[in-house]
């Protein structure tokens, strides 16, 4: 097959969009697409007037554009892959830019001399079609949390993950089984915050895709199993000085006691900004039935060392591993725009020097210290967003109000429907 260069964005709806180009493309260049798409829904509804779409407008081009060193290896023959950023026809930076958020919380961050560095894990449940062509859970009876091996992936399409992975370059921290079946989770290795996101996105459409070949429906949707447990997107943080060194290490030691100025001020942003980062960092319908009490996911106010109970867990690892994790968003979030939230209210706890509240002491099932969680469904945390005016503005007054408007369309959209349906509404796309 012909080289060719396939140039993609990440979406407000966490798709990958983008377009097959010749290889005279493969250099720093650019591509047009209309910029109404930041008023698409999942269900292809269009021209629903969303703020700063220009939908009404005569439907005027944006331009995504690409560095040619940033151009990679992919995983289809002969066809290389690279992430964009968005511009304005005229040039100028489109406000709408999810990984242009990122950059901005990654230069506001850089002001204090610090890189932000960023792991993530992504966790997924598998399915197939039947015979009838209705979605079911992947059939892996033997699959058991940690498990490896042929019981827990009977059509070996992990193996194939890892395989394409590691021929296109991805840097995998571990492939392994979740709680329940047929759910798996994925590692990358951290890095650069910006890097570390468009690995992720590469990654996950590359799972996605291998998957699908195999016959494979792999999903990263919050709950896509009501009775089972949810899947997460942890963001693990650390930032680099100056010289390189982890500004969160406070000596060989980990947790809550050897936390520093630095790490203190990012969990006290988190906690300050609770309820308003749900409504970036977990944006569906669904993320709702996942974020819930005693879910060893981010729904309490609270923050611990290892402890898989509390939204934000503090390392028990020190020194040069030193890090905090972020345990609320799910991979339905565009990650550039969920890890420029967790970043910027990190930042604001840090530059305010907001109270940090104390560690939680309860054990999250049937008991916790944490005074609230997140709104109970989409329609409240929403509101929660709209309302933390200082979160809005750190992380895009623009984008903000965008997706305020595309997650209240979305509402409307599903909650007519319930439990396979409402699955269904997301399930190709996330
Ligand atoms: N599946 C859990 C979540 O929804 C996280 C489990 C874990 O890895 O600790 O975030
Ligand atoms: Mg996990």
């Amino acid at each position: 097959m012909a080289d060719r260069l396939r140039a993609m964005f990440c979406d407000h709806l966490s798709i990958m969009r983008g377009k097959y180009l010749p290889a005279s493309k493969m250099r720093d260049d650019e591509s047009r697409v209309a910029q109404a798409l930041f008023s698409v829904h999942y269900d292809k509804d269009l021209l629903i007037d969303a703020p700063h779409s220009k939908c009404r407008e005569g439907i005027p081009d944006m331009v995504f554009k690409w560095k040619g060193d940033e151009i990679r290896e992919g995983w289809e023959p002969d066809t290389k892959v690279v992430v964009s950023d968005l511009f304005n026809s005229d040039g100028s930076p489109l406000p709408l830019c999810p990984r242009g958020a990122l950059k901005r919380a990654q230069a506001a961050w850089q002001t204090h001399g610090l890189t932000a560095k960023v792991g993530l894990e992504l966790e997924a449940y598998a399915f197939v079609r039947n015979e009838d062509g209705q979605l079911v859970p992947y059939d892996n009876p033997g699959g058991v949390v940690y498990g490896t091996g042929n019981f827990t992936d009977p059509a070996r399409f992990t193996d194939a993950i890892w395989d394409a992975a590691a021929e296109a370059g991805f840097r995998l921290e571990l492939i392994t089984a979740e709680y329940d079946t047929p759910q798996f989770e994925f590692t990358l290795t951290y890095d650069e915050a910006v890097k570390a996101v468009d690995e992720m996105v590469l990654f996950r459409q590359m799972a996605r895709e291998v998957a699908y070949d195999h016959g494979i429906i792999l999903t990263f949707m919050p709950k896509p199993i009501l009775t089972k447990g949810g899947s997460g997107l942890h963001v693990n943080l650390s930032f680099a000085d100056k010289d390189g060194h982890n500004a969160l290490s406070n000596g060989e030691q980990g947790g809550p006691e050897f936390l520093n100025d630095l790490g203190r001020g990012c969990v006290a942003g988190w906690m300050r900004h609770h309820k308003g980062l749900a409504g970036l960092v977990a944006p569906t319908a669904l993320s709702y039935a996942r974020l819930q009490p005693a879910s060893m996911s981010g729904y309490w106010c609270n923050w611990g060392g290892d402890h898989r109970g509390v939204t934000v867990r503090v390392s028990a690892e020190g020194g040069k591993k030193a890090r905090l994790e972020h345990r609320m968003a799910d991979a339905s979030a565009n990650p550039y725009t969920a890890v420029a939230a967790v970043l910027q209210a990190a930042r604001l706890g840090f530059e305010g020097k907001y109270a940090l509240p104390a560690p939680e002491a309860g054990d999250c099932f049937e008991r916790t210290d944490a005074g609230f969680g997140v709104g109970a469904n989409l329609t409240e945390t929403v509101a929660d967003l709209e309302a933390d005016k200082a979160l809005c503005a750190a992380v895009g007054q623009e984008l903000c109000e965008n997706h305020i408007f595309m997650k209240r369309a979305e509402v409307d959209k599903t909650s007519t429907l319930e439990g396979n349906d409402l699955r269904d509404f997301y399930i190709w796309y996330v």
